[in-house]
């Protein structure tokens, strides 16, 4: 008998809530890797997030080989047929993995979790990508808040009242099913090719977290972490993460790991909003969703330098400053009155560390229909945002050289009277 470990959106060895516990039984423990036909189809075939999780998955493989003469199984496949498969080939006791939150990963955890309760195998499921889920921060009088402060300040409450603590499961990994020969995959196998884009390294230390209130709004600079993406894979364990944020006195860094939670919380307590405006009037709003307009937002050809540069990031490097994200997103739906659901599918398809939580969170923030979000009448001004956060134009200068030549397009459209066309459509969408 084996234990089967299905590695999903936690890859790595180290403090693996599930996969702790699947070791800590009396079976060998096989772990699986699904590329899940339900998501690949859709990308595009140099997609850089698949590249980055087969590299990923190699150096994993690689390591249990060379250590413990185990290794991963890899199907490429619907995780129903790979289950079926792996019901039919092996003697399972019971399957473990870490929760996902996601709309999607909820049924698809459903229905894997009735394939094999019909074959009499058990599903365990753990927490392993938040310190608090769903409701465990809730209001006294009970409900989810919908307001990021006070959150912020019961999940700081919360969290003094729990044993935090990490799960050695790299210790464990003696106990993995030996056989290093299970079924690999290549990017061809699976008509993939290699991305030309890499996920840059993170530069997450205690330097940075001392400086990060000052550092993290001037997007010239690396005063972020760009740890985005090694949260959103889990390559790197988000209790570490979260254990360092808490060693430096100032908090900064800790509050925007929880709005990372905060908006996991919203979009699992409320799946419906990954399509549908928080507040429903937001959806009455007559977008003018203009095809070419669209085109030259995504392509960084506005004519507004600012705007230009954070999508000639998104396009080039697959990561874009969180500064430039509410920039860009409040030109597209303020300015152009494209709907959020447009750019929010854009940076779907561009960012390597798409989480459908934080960027539909942000996307409705910006639009100004979702949870917290800013009053529908403050809109960006893409000028002043340039004289606050890159007053000397360097980022501008690194991402649209040309901005200050007659290469240049003119603006698309004009500050003020496209700000005053969004305040009318936006009062006409709330009223009564
Ligand atoms: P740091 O500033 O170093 O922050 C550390 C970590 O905290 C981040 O890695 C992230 O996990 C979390 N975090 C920081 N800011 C936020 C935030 N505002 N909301 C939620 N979590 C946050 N983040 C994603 O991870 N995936 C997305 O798809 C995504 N889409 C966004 C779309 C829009 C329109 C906006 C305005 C923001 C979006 N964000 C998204 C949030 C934020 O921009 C990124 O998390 C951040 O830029 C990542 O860079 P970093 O790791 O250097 O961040």
């Amino acid at each position: 008998k084996v234990r089967v470990f299905w590695f999903r959106r936690d890859m790595r060895f180290e403090d693996n809530v599930g996969l702790y516990h699947a070791l800590s039984g009396d079976f060998p423990v096989l772990p699986v890797f699904i590329f899940d036909r339900h998501i690949l189809d859709e990308l595009p075939k140099d997609d850089a997030r698949v590249t980055f999780i087969h590299d990923e998955l190699q150096k994993m493989r690689s390591h249990l080989q060379d250590q413990f003469g185990s290794s991963i199984a890899t199907y490429h496949d619907t995780p129903e047929n790979a289950f079926k498969e792996l019901i039919e080939d092996f003697d399972i006791e019971a399957v473990y993995a870490n929760r996902d939150y996601e709309p999607y990963a909820y049924k698809r955890d459903a229905n894997i979790n009735a394939l094999l309760a019909q074959n009499g195998i058990e599903f365990h499921d753990f927490k392993d990508q938040v310190i608090f889920e769903k409701t465990e921060v809730e209001k006294n009088d009970g409900g989810m808040y919908l307001v990021f402060t006070p959150y912020m300040k019961q999940w700081k409450k919360e969290f003094e009242n729990i044993d935090f603590k990490t799960f050695p499961s790299e210790d464990l990994l003696e106990n993995t099913y030996k056989n290093s020969r299970l079924p690999n995959l290549s990017l061809s196998d699976m008509g993939f090719e290699k991305s030309s884009i890499k996920v840059p390294e993170h530069n997450f230390d205690k330097e940075l977290l001392k400086n990060y209130e000052d550092t993290r709004n001037i997007p010239s600079i690396e005063g972020t972490s760009r740890l985005s993406p090694y949260l959103r894979f889990g390559t790197i364990g988000y209790r570490k993460v979260v254990e360092k944020a808490l060693s430096v006195k100032n908090e900064a860094f800790l509050d925007e790991l929880i709005w990372r939670e905060f908006y996991k919380a919203i979009l699992h307590n409320y799946p419906e909003t990954q399509e549908r405006a928080f507040k429903p009037k937001y959806d009455r709003i007559e977008w003018r969703n203009n095809e070419e307009e669209f085109e030259k937002w995504k392509t960084g050809q506005t004519g507004y330098p600012i705007v230009d540069a954070g999508m000639r990031q998104l396009n080039e490097t697959g990561w874009m400053h969180n500064r430039l994200r509410m920039v860009v997103g409040s030109f597209l739906c303020k300015h152009l009155l494209i709907d959020w659901r447009w750019g929010e599918a854009y940076f779907a398809e561009k960012l390597l560390d798409y989480e459908m939580s934080s960027n539909v969170g942000g996307w409705q923030w910006v639009a100004g229909s979702g949870v917290d979000a800013a009053p529908y009448f403050r809109v960006f001004n893409p000028y002043s945002q340039t004289d606050r956060f890159d007053k000397d134009k360097k980022y501008i200068k690194k991402w649209v050289p040309e901005f200050d030549s007659d290469k240049y397009p003119e603006p698309m459209v004009e500050h003020k009277p496209a700000r005053e066309r969004c305040l009318e459509t936006y009062k006409e969408a709330v009223k009564n």
